[in-house]
């Protein structure tokens, strides 16, 4: 890798951090991954991490290890409290030094968030998000805490990493302790700020003095709460220097509590959306700060780090979607990156149902020795596949990347299927960059792409293909109501394409996550699709951020502690009502970690909601139907049918009829719950089986 590129100088401007000196501004941020609680779990992480330090990572922080049992997140939670434990983990550490990496351990104390019997924390004040309730730590198991993050980040160099990470944001126990808001101890940690910021500040001054000058010490600063009591902006400040003098490195930055009712990283988001709250931090320093959330890409960190907000980006999920990240940007490719495009549909929705966290654009991830154990091709194959939506574009690509001969074909004009209607969503813009990744990608691999195909079963049979891959995709379900084709019903696709407008009283039938979808584009303020932001104008700061804070009740100037004031509430200049037959509440089916902030969004632009439906007829006064029962006209303008999809894979039974046996994936072989993630799984395997 070249030390710096004309692209992105101050991206790959090597930075000192006390005695490393780190080979480029990027940090791959810290994240649970779930893999610790798998068998051959240190060679799963080696390997996971490895791979990002080969890409070109300049700084790795680990997923939090506790240095106590009741430290955990859950009884599996990770934990470093013994040397044999730190023997355990020294393969990650030597495996990401071989790849020329740095490594830091995070050293995480959960506090009342544990999911554990004997959570503690600063006081017995319960979080909202966790129904146990947490014992107050008396004064000498604070002290004795303090020992254990020493003695943990001792045993984390013992195991070969280059230092820790202190984790103190995110509303874990640091944060209890720093704040009023779960803090009401009267000894030595409570009361006055000085007494509430003594807990990190002793943590970081005894562990700099037991590790001495070469362990690096990192400290993520909770550098806006959003949670009502929590620090004002003065305090952050004083705080973050208080870290730097107790002899802390590197300061990383988090923004809101997990119990924060504002979204921070989701797609809703906009990129680098909390860059002025780094910058007024970074201005208080003479150690380098870290900015984190929503930086994706290239672009975005070298303006953040050009512009002086920040010295260096912390990119978590990123390094998720592509490993190879700094790699390509490095080599002047930031074309050929897998963005991350902010869904949290297979990395922190799999972690909160237990499962490893992976990735929705990147299957290799977190399943990395999966992926190495297949089998190479034994030979060059040629290989046909019929469609390029999320399914078909994944194994193509993929297949094309094995050295197979692919041919692609597409009735539409353009790649990505059903893509294209989900970056058409307000907020979903960042699947514009899955489909330019995988344009980048057919061109690079040599894919024989042939748009407004619709090849019949019969000339793909005189193809002399090897394998032929039927990934059709779906067609919209056309429910069986009365005066289903009359003029004010319109599809979602018709809708979101632009095809078709909508009326200004609107009735949603369905609600799926295209639904709300719909929902969501319907109550946007800009429904003109061209009149909105792209991905790359919204770099933070700027007009989508201040619509993001104005809309979530966020105060950067932060006059009120946490940061939060009023949310704008704007006067709904349309009414949507959302449909749906079953009778419970309507939203049970999107992100879990995505779904309330959408939904919260919708409620706030006066969306309506009505389950237990029975559709009767839709004529000129609007649809009628009955809820529960009960006899009901909605008088609306527009009618937009979102009630699913069915499978569209008429030409595989024909391919069979010919003796052809073609693999069907995607929406084409099972609509139901179809979803990108699903779809580009099942592409990638099938195309790695060839
Ligand atoms: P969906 O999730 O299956 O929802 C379809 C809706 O239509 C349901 O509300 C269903 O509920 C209703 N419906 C089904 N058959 C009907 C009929 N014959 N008449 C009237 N209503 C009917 O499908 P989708 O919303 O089209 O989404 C497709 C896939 O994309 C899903 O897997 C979804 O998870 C995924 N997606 C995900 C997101 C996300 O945010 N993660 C966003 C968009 C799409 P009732 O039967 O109760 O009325
Ligand atoms: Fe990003 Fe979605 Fe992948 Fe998570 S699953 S890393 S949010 S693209």
């Amino acid at each position: 890798m070249r030390p710096s590129i004309p692209a992105f100088p101050h991206l790959f401007a090597p930075l000192r951090a006390g005695r490393h000196t780190l080979r480029n501004r990027t940090l791959m941020g810290s994240m649970h991954t779930g893999l610790e609680h798998l068998d051959g779990s240190t060679a799963r992480l080696a390997a996971f991490y490895a791979e990002r330090a080969r890409g070109g990572a300049g700084l790795i922080a680990t997923g939090g290890y506790a240095m106590n049992s009741e430290a955990r997140l859950d009884e599996h939670g990770p934990m470093l409290a013994t040397p044999e434990q730190a023997d355990a983990l020294r393969p990650i550490a030597d495996a990401v030094h071989a790849e020329g990496g740095k490594i830091v351990l995070q050293v995480l104390h959960t506090g009342r968030y544990a999911k554990v019997g004997n959570l503690v924390g600063a006081s017995g004040i319960p979080s909202p998000i966790n129904r146990r309730l947490p014992r107050t730590l008396a004064t000498e198991e604070v002290w004795r805490t303090i020992d254990d993050y020493v003695r943990c980040a001792e045993l984390a160099v013992h195991a070969g990493f280059d230092g820790v990470e202190v984790m103190g944001s995110e509303g874990y126990l640091i944060s209890q302790f720093s704040t009023t808001r779960c803090n009401d101890r009267s000894d030595e940690f409570g009361g006055s700020m000085e007494n509430r910021h003594r807990l990190p500040v002793e943590i970081v001054r005894r562990t700099r003095e037991r590790l001495g000058p070469q362990a690096l010490i990192m400290y993520r600063l909770s550098a806006l709460d959003l949670v009502d009591g929590g620090a004002p902006a003065d305090e952050v400040t004083t705080l973050a220097r208080a870290i730097e003098a107790a002899g802390a490195d590197l300061i990383n930055t988090g923004f809101g509590w997990h119990e924060a009712k504002v979204p921070t990283i989701a797609y809703l988001v906009p990129r680098a959306a909390f860059r002025a709250v780094g910058a007024r931090i970074k201005r208080a320093l003479k150690i380098p700060l870290i900015l984190s959330n929503r930086i994706n890409t290239p672009e975005v960190a070298e303006d953040i780090i050009a512009s002086g907000d920040a010295d260096m980006v912390s990119m978590a999920r990123p390094f998720l979607a592509d490993a190879d990240f700094v790699r390509k940007a490095a080599a002047g490719r930031p074309q050929a990156i897998n963005t991350c495009i902010a869904c949290n549909q297979a990395c922190l929705d799999f972690i909160f149902t237990g499962k490893p966290t992976s990735c929705l654009v990147n299957p290799r991830a977190g399943r990395e020795l999966e992926f190495a154990a297949m089998p190479a091709p034994k030979a060059k194959r040629r290989v046909a596949v019929v469609g390029a939506g999320a399914a078909g574009l994944a194994c193509a690509v993929t297949a094309a990347e094995r050295g197979h001969a692919v041919t692609l074909f597409e009735a539409g004009p353009a790649i990505g299927g059903q893509l294209n209607l989900a970056r058409a969503v307000p907020g979903k813009e960042e699947f514009h960059e899955l489909l330019r990744y995988f344009d980048t990608r057919v061109a690079e691999q040599g894919v024989q792409l042939r748009l407004g195909a619709r090849p019949t079963a019969a000339e793909i049979a005189a193809g002399g293909f090897d394998r032929v891959v039927v990934a059709t995709g779906v067609r919209a379900r056309r429910p069986d109501i009365a005066g289903i084709d009359h003029s004010k019903v319109v599809g979602y696709a018709e809708l979101l394409s632009g095809r078709r407008s909508a009326g200004r009283r609107v009735a949603v039938i369905g609600a799926g996550g295209i639904g709300f979808d719909v929902a969501e584009y319907l109550l946007h303020a800009e429904c003109d699709p061209a009149a909105r932001p792209q991905p790359h104008e919204q770099s933070g700061g700027g007009g989508a951020a201040n619509q993001f804070f104005a809309d979530w009740g966020v105060d950067l100037a932060e006059h009120n502690p946490g940061g939060l004031r009023e949310p704008r509430r704007p006067a709904p200049w349309r009414t949507v009502t959302l449909l749906q037959r079953r009778p419970n509440k309507p939203g049970t089916t999107l992100g879990l970690t995505t779904g309330w902030a959408l939904r919260a969004r919708l409620e706030q632009r006066g969306l309506k909601a009505l389950s237990g439906c029975t559709y009767e007829r839709i004529d000129d006064a609007g649809l009628h139907l009955l809820i529960n029962g009960e006899p009901r006209l909605l008088e609306v303008d527009t009618v937009v049918v979102c009630a699913g999809q069915e499978s569209e894979a008429g030409i595989a039974d024909e391919l069979r009829a010919l003796g052809v046996e073609p693999a069907v994936i995607g929406g084409a072989e099972l609509a139901a719950e179809l979803d990108a993630l699903r779809a580009i799984d099942q592409g990638t395997r099938l195309a790695m089986t060839f």
